[in-house]
């Protein structure tokens, strides 16, 4: 007699539990993401003829019979894509990279298919209208967090076209289509201009000023160039208008006019020629209009502004208004500063400084009035430390208990560490509760690890079927310098900050009390509001407690020196005034071609631009200066009309941490109970509420820029 046992499910598709990484191998995507897919599709099927029928009948629809299935759906996907992705991201190698390609598309489509069903869309509306006619109580009334998921929910899909019928929709379709082709073709031509300028510096004056560290990167420019002797001492160079190239040149190149020459290739990239981006910025913005008026909208930046926290255009140009009028007199007085500080030196552009001398001369102040290295400051920030400071802030502020799990959890590299968030012992007998983990992957991995850090949901926080709680599980990822032999990983201020943001990001995912998935975490929280947590945590760098506290030489265990922590709060406001004018330049921009521009108006995209300049920078544009042409964040990313959301966010951030300055920041007991505030608010409702309310619950009033302004160093001087 035989028996057979039952078929272990594949590990990429058991759909819950911690994923067993090892086990989610290139082959295994190729094997099974087709199945999955397929199943999906034919669950989605069922679940529309469901609907269609429930429909027909004219029988009230419930929340279970449509948006968990959904829900289900939408999850069952969730995990095990996510998975592919997050291993896409963190060990890839060329076989998982094209296994994850050959099913990308499909995943994409299956998105679609949701997003674009018409019967969803109904079933939708109806339970939408079934909970107008109810009373609380009543089996079809929903609350506030349900609402909420729904009320995103039909938006998205109306956003798509869904609610379109006929020409309209057929319309609509086409010029998605065509709006999609063009922004990757606007963002291949910027590539493609950045690319085809190149200068080759040959001798030792044109390189006067340079730090080592660019002179390698010119000479391996020119080495693949083919100039296969090239050295960072001999050179010959090769410069370039790729960002790591330009911006260290333009800072610390004695060259003024090699500066001029780079500035003016690069403010001038993909406006001429065969790589001509400006025929591309009418014909999207033309599209955009159009869309947005066959979805019942005046214009792209209303449409924007639905899914976002700034509830309307007036508050966004507000919010500009304050942060430039605070701005504008600061960033005046830094330019008279660095034509003083030219003029010290003897340099004959004092009396005139270009947009080519900016860079230059701050880089020349900012060493004479505070010399920060930051390399030297690495000793006191060895990751151990950081952690234990991060971990004990946490503790402070929102009474949890972060322990190390190593070895409790499947991981996907040895460097990768687990944590456990338990209630601290402010919850008395619920002190040491299971709350959350988290996985943290420090280091930098070339060649198999993605550049940057971030912050993903492995686990959200929902009901098992069995109806036991699952709890939150984060993927926190950074790209600091990994430990060598018996010296810990040393870590720049940057990549302290960088890890407090990160973190923040991960508190409001760990931390969230919301039951319904969808609306858990960091989910349904509007995009401009989604960086308040991150922010909010990076504040706390800033902070002498928590700063000089975990910073201590990691051989000596001495403290980081008094001076160079002022120095590090004097770079946070250096040429404050310059930066937060010209993110207003760029954000006013964005809003105002979206929002004023039409074809027929009589000024060209660049004509509006210059407008707006004429009071957001200090130094006018000059005539060839193009930056329209290279705003990809707009033309060929998902900025539109959204580029004000980096300041809006700030502003949260700043001003949720103002509650803690107004309390005191040595009031220990005060910071612990706004701390606590904080935690029951922002981090445990995520996008359950509207976030103005989540704001108003925590600050007690509604948001405002005093703070942003006085720690950008903006307060009248
Ligand atoms: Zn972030």
């Amino acid at each position: 007699m035989t028996s057979s046992a039952p078929t272990a499910t594949p590990a990429l598709l058991r759909g819950e539990g911690l994923p067993e990484f090892s086990a989610i191998t290139a082959e295994a995507v190729s094997t099974h993401m087709p199945g999955l897919i397929a199943e999906l599709h034919s669950q989605l099927t069922a679940l529309e003829a469901s609907l269609e029928a429930a429909l027909a009948s004219g029988d009230p629809l419930g929340w279970a019979q449509l948006m968990e299935p959904l829900q289900r759906l939408g999850e069952r996907l969730r995990w095990s894509w996510g998975a592919v992705s997050h291993l896409n991201g963190v060990c890839n190698s060329p076989e998982l990279r094209e296994a994850h390609a050959n099913q990308q598309a499909a995943v994409v489509q299956f998105g679609n298919r949701c997003g674009q069903s018409g019967v969803l869309y109904r079933a939708l509306q109806t339970l939408q209208q079934q909970h107008a006619h109810s009373q609380p109580g009543e089996a079809s009334y929903l609350d506030a967090a349900q609402l909420r998921i729904l009320t995103a929910e039909l938006r998205d899909m109306a956003l798509r076209g869904v609610g379109l019928e006929g020409d309209a929709q057929q319309a609509f379709n086409v010029a998605s289509q065509e709006l999609a082709e063009l922004s990757t073709r606007f963002g291949n031509q910027v590539l493609d201009a950045t690319n085809q300028w190149t200068l080759k510096l040959t001798d030792a004056a044109s390189v006067e000023g340079l730090p080592a560290s660019l002179l390698s990167q010119l000479a391996q420019a020119a080495r693949e160039g083919g100039d296969a002797e090239a050295t960072a001492e001999q050179g010959p160079w090769l410069l370039g208008l790729d960002m790591p190239r330009y911006a260290p040149f333009m800072k610390y190149s004695r060259r003024r006019d090699l500066r001029e020459q780079l500035y003016r290739a690069h403010i001038s990239r993909a406006s001429g020629g065969e790589l001509n981006n400006w025929p591309l910025i009418e014909r999207i913005l033309t599209l955009r209009l159009e869309q947005a008026q066959r979805l019942g909208y005046t214009h792209w930046a209303e449409v924007s502004l639905a899914a976002k926290m700034a509830d309307s255009e007036a508050a966004v140009e507000q919010l500009l208004e304050e942060l430039r009028q605070a701005a504008y007199p600061v960033a005046q007085q830094e330019l008279r500063s660095l034509e003083e500080c030219a003029r010290r030196q003897g340099a004959p552009e004092a009396d005139g400084l270009q947009p080519w001398d900016i860079s230059y001369w701050a880089e020349q102040l900012r060493q004479q009035s505070f010399e920060l290295d930051s390399e030297a400051l690495r000793p006191y920030f060895p990751l151990p430390r950081v952690l234990e400071g991060l971990f004990g802030l946490c503790s402070r502020l929102f009474d949890i208990t972060i322990v190390a799990a190593d070895g409790e959890a499947p991981t996907w590299h040895d460097d990768v560490r687990f944590f456990r968030v338990m209630e601290g012992p402010g919850a008395g007998d619920r002190e040491g509760t299971p709350i959350a983990g988290f996985y943290l992957d420090p280091y930098s991995r070339p060649g198999s690890k993605r550049g940057g850090a971030w912050m993903d949901e492995c686990l959200g926080r929902t009901q098992a079927p069995d109806g036991s709680a699952v709890l939150p599980v984060a993927y926190l990822i950074c790209n600091q310098s990994p430990p060598v032999g018996d010296t810990p990983s040393l870590m720049t201020f940057e990549e302290v900050e960088t890890l407090f943001h990160e973190f923040g990001h991960g508190l409001q995912h760990m931390l969230t009390t919301v039951e319904r998935p969808q609306a858990a975490g960091i989910n349904n929280v509007e995009w401009d509001a989604v960086e308040l947590p991150s922010q909010f945590m990076e504040n706390w760098c800033y902070d002498p407690t928590t700063l000089l506290g975990m910073a201590r030489h990691w051989q000596n265990g001495e403290p980081l020196p008094e001076a160079e922590f002022s120095k590090l709060q004097a770079a946070r406001t250096f040429m404050g005034g310059a930066a937060t004018l010209r993110q207003v330049h760029f954000a006013l921009t964005d809003l105002r071609l979206h929002s004023h521009w039409h074809p027929g108006c009589g000024r060209s995209p660049e004509e509006l631009r210059r407008d707006i300049a004429a009071h957001t920078t200090v130094l006018p544009p000059i005539d060839e200066d193009a930056f329209l042409c290279s705003f990809g964040h707009i033309f060929a990313g998902g900025y539109a009309a959204g580029y004000y959301s980096y300041k809006w966010a700030e502003v949260l951030s700043a001003d949720a941490f103002s509650a803690f300055e107004e309390v005191g920041l040595d009031n220990e007991t005060q910071i612990r109970e706004t701390g606590r505030r904080f935690r029951e608010t922002v981090l445990s409702l995520g996008g359950s509420l509207d976030p103005q309310a989540v704001f108003a619950a925590f600050r007690g009033r509604e948001p405002s820029s005093e703070a942003l302004i006085r720690h950008s160093g903006l307060v009248a001087i």
